[in-house]
């Protein structure tokens, strides 16, 4: 039975890995030659190998395997092909989490936000090669599958456990308004074709393009000088009047590891309960996904699709900073802990999920443990001047599942 459900939570929860190629700003290590080189290579579509070195003498090689792995010549189209039926998942009735962790300047934020290009003919900016986080909201935007069908956004920025919401800060072009209370959020309503005839009252409406410059403007350089400090949330809250009867493609995705059982929905965990007013999933706005099983029902469901850049993870045990950058890093360490220990639980299918731990998990709620879906993009740098923090993210992935 016990091994059922864990069989059952970990086919929710995936680890893809993305090594990026080897950039001109590896080559700058002035104390070391060898730091540039290139020890960390995707050898196959699931696995990962891990030349280390010893006084530049190749001792071990490690492989670790994840559900897929993509190298540094597979393009952002390649790497969104891959999460691009978790929006069927979304659609389908479940929370979903795409989550991208690494150390600062793993290509993180090209991942889920995407980079602009120089082109070196021109010396022109190039159209920047989206992430999965403008890709994402594209494509959920232009779904219709409803006559009432809505998108809602939030982008929060979580820093030193305080939670900043980032399109309030548009609106009164000011530094970042702190939110105290989570569940207080500023959300932008995208009607789709179908439903801004009925359903654009008070919500700000925009354009899918402008959803995008606005993200753009925003990601990259963040309230915070140093955006590998702060996690980056993006809630797209998906709502529709009608199921969209697709779970069939969705057992593709998630098979062979993944085997339906009678789990509940939401982790009905006793903290959800015991304090129903401050949890982010249980304000009247947001009622808690729907089981597939009741997809006839004709009440509206919402499933929210979170999208995370997570701070940079060699804050993780880093030691000699004080100050300031002490304090950082110890809340960035905090709130990483804080998600292995929910992932730890889920993993050991404890009673007790502990969400409340930091702002981070706490967020998270919603998408991470249940029946919602969680996919952790592993991000590495290939050379060896990062191989002790590439090796720390890696063992994360391991741990995760
Ligand atoms: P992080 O957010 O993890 O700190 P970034 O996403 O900012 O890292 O990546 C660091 C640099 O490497 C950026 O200039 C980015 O454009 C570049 N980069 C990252 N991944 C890739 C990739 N797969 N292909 C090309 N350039 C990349
Ligand atoms: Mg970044």
């Amino acid at each position: 039975e016990l091994h059922n459900m864990l069989v059952e939570l970990r086919g929710n929860i995936r680890v893809h890995c993305r090594v990026r190629p080897v950039l001109p700003f590896d080559h700058t290590d002035v104390f070391s030659i060898r730091s540039s080189e290139e020890v960390i290579h995707a050898i196959s579509d699931d696995t990962v190998m891990v030349n280390c070195m010893k006084a530049g003498m190749l001792v071990q090689n490690k492989m670790f395997e994840f559900e897929r792995v993509h190298g540094p010549e597979d393009s952002q189209d390649v790497v969104f092909e891959e999460v691009k039926s978790l929006l069927t998942s979304l659609l389908d009735g479940y929370n979903v989490c795409i989550m991208a962790y690494g150390q600062t300047g793993s290509g993180k934020t090209h991942t889920m936000m995407g980079s602009q290009f120089l082109d070196e003919l021109s010396g022109t900016q190039q159209e920047a090669q989206q992430g999965i986080i403008p890709k994402a909201a594209a494509e959920l935007i232009s779904e219709k599958p409803a006559e009432s069908h809505t998108v809602e956004v939030s982008v929060l920025e979580v820093y030193n456990n305080e939670v900043f919401d980032l399109l309030a800060r548009d609106e009164r072009n000011a530094a970042g308004q702190r939110r105290d209370v989570i569940t207080t959020r500023t959300e932008i309503a995208i009607p789709t074709l179908a439903s801004s005839a009925t359903n654009n009252t008070a919500k700000t409406t925009v354009t899918t393009t402008e959803l995008v410059q606005k993200l753009r403007a925003h990601c990259p350089t963040l309230v915070h000088t140093d955006s590998s400090r702060s996690h980056l949330i993006v809630t797209l809250t998906n709502s529709s009047s009608t199921m969209d009867m697709r779970r069939s493609t969705q057992k593709e995705w998630w098979s062979p590891r993944c085997r339906r059982a009678n789990l509940t929905t939401r982790n009905s965990s006793d903290e959800l309960s015991a304090s129903p007013a401050s949890s982010p999933c249980s304000t009247p706005s947001l009622s808690p996904c729907p089981s597939p099983r009741n997809s006839i029902s004709e009440t509206p469901f919402r499933t929210k699709l979170q999208l995370v850049d997570l701070a940079g993870s060699e804050c993780v045990g880093m030691s000699g900073v004080s100050g300031a950058a002490l304090w950082e890093s110890s809340c960035i360490n905090r709130s990483l802990s804080a998600l292995f220990d929910v992932l730890g639980a889920l993993a050991e299918h404890r009673p007790h999920v502990p969400y409340r731990n930091s702002k981070l998990t706490h967020l998270l709620q919603d998408a991470i443990g249940g029946d919602a879906k969680l996919l952790v993009m592993l991000c590495v740098s290939p050379t060896q001047r990062f191989i002790t923090e590439s090796l720390q993210s890696l063992g994360f992935g391991t741990r995760a599942r």
